[in-house]
């Protein structure tokens, strides 16, 4: 769904698809709309250079926010794998939640400083450019930079999940709560009034005509909506799942089949009998694949006396695997990553057990209801 384009300070830069639909429509709306009656009588071509280059300067502002929350978090030790750039912007994956409200204030607050930050820049460069009359071709974009900056600041205060403002008032109300699964609940609950606000006023703007505004402002509070419903499941998992490894929650007996068994046999034996989706595939103790429902259905019936689990199986090499001591919040996140039901637990190249998406789930469930 992404491309990746580079590494910058350690983190990825990925493009979502949805980025190069939005990028040719500011593109094509500049060059169309904005350019044209804001510096009239230049050339078709130009508008489109000029369209393009200050399209060009919107992501890159994008960009930097992003980045600079991603070096708050960086210098305080989390992890910040990728930053993805998409169709309102972009976000920064920053794996762990902030280890207390402060810092979480903090590493939001950054993000519209630093766009008012660059819009001052730009602002000051766009009033040098003017003064020294510089080709509307210079002046364009930097004009368009400053202003879309300083948008790009007001924005991200809404105090609505997943922008900054969000978080900021996540922070506040962590704080002075104390507690903050109960933080991220009432956040969710103001960013939910925001979204639903911005839904009702997009259908008013529309019943006044303005359609494609109105279409905008119900797109927005939809995302608004998504994202805050995503940041309070994120919370909850990552605060009941703390502190768990793979270890405390697999199931430690597993039943395993032998490569060189018929499908026939372990379709009868195993499939009928134990009602699992998979098997770990084991020969001497070793970790040889996974046999699942899934490739036994790739072969028509008639064909299973003849083939054995080891031409059906999904190679270890092939398998996605955790490690009894790895956080369960990690085996949480490869499951849905690689949106598969189960990984096999390694130790040494030995199978120790099975995690499934079940198995976290009962475990996040029981936390959850017990608040620890
Ligand atoms: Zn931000």
């Amino acid at each position: 769904m992404s491309l990746r384009v580079g590494k910058i300070i350690g983190v990825e830069i990925k493009l979502h698809y949805t980025w190069f639909v939005i990028f040719t429509l500011v593109t094509w709306t500049l060059a169309q709309g904005y350019m044209p009656r804001q510096y009239p009588g230049l050339s078709p071509a130009l508008y489109w250079v000029i369209g393009a280059t200050a399209a060009v300067i919107l992501f890159a502002s994008v960009l930097f926010h992003e980045l600079c929350h991603s070096y708050v978090a960086k210098r305080q030790g989390l992890s910040v794998p990728a930053i993805t750039l998409f169709l309102f912007g972009g976000v920064s994956q920053i794996a762990e939640e902030p280890p207390n409200p402060d810092f979480e204030f903090k590493m939001a607050l950054v993000g519209p400083l630093s766009s008012f930050g660059l819009a001052a820049l730009l602002g000051v460069a766009w009033y040098g450019a003017l003064g020294l009359n510089l080709k509307p071709e210079l002046v364009a974009p930097l004009q368009y930079g400053a202003l879309i900056n300083v948008l790009l600041g007001v924005f991200n205060l809404i105090p609505a999940f997943p922008l900054d403002g969000g978080r900021l008032l996540r922070a506040k109300v962590w704080k002075w709560k104390d507690d903050l699964v109960a933080a991220t609940r009432l956040s969710v609950k103001v960013s939910e009034g925001f979204a639903y606000a911005l839904m009702f006023t997009g259908f008013l703007v529309i019943l006044f005509g303005a359609w494609i505004g109105g279409l905008w402002l119900i797109f927005i509070g939809w995302f608004l909506r998504n994202g805050a419903e995503a940041s309070l499941r994120q919370t909850i998992i990552g605060q009941a799942l703390s502190d768990v490894v793979v270890g405390n929650v697999m199931t430690p007996q597993v039943v395993a089949v032998e490569p060189h068994l018929t499908v026939e046999k372990v379709v009868e034996e195993y499939f009928y009998r134990y009602k699992h989706g998979g098997f770990p595939v084991v020969q001497g103790g070793r970790f040889e694949g996974m046999v699942t429902v899934h490739d036994v259905r790739k072969f028509p019936k008639e064909s299973w006396r003849g083939l054995s689990v080891r031409d059906i199986m999904t190679p270890a090499e092939r398998i996605i695997s955790v490690k009894p001591d790895e956080p369960a919040v990690e085996a949480m996140i490869k499951l849905s990553r690689h949106d598969v039901g189960r990984l096999p637990v390694l130790k040494e190249g030995r199978i120790v057990g099975i995690i499934t998406r079940s198995d976290l789930m009962k475990v996040i469930k029981t936390r959850t209801a017990l608040r620890l």
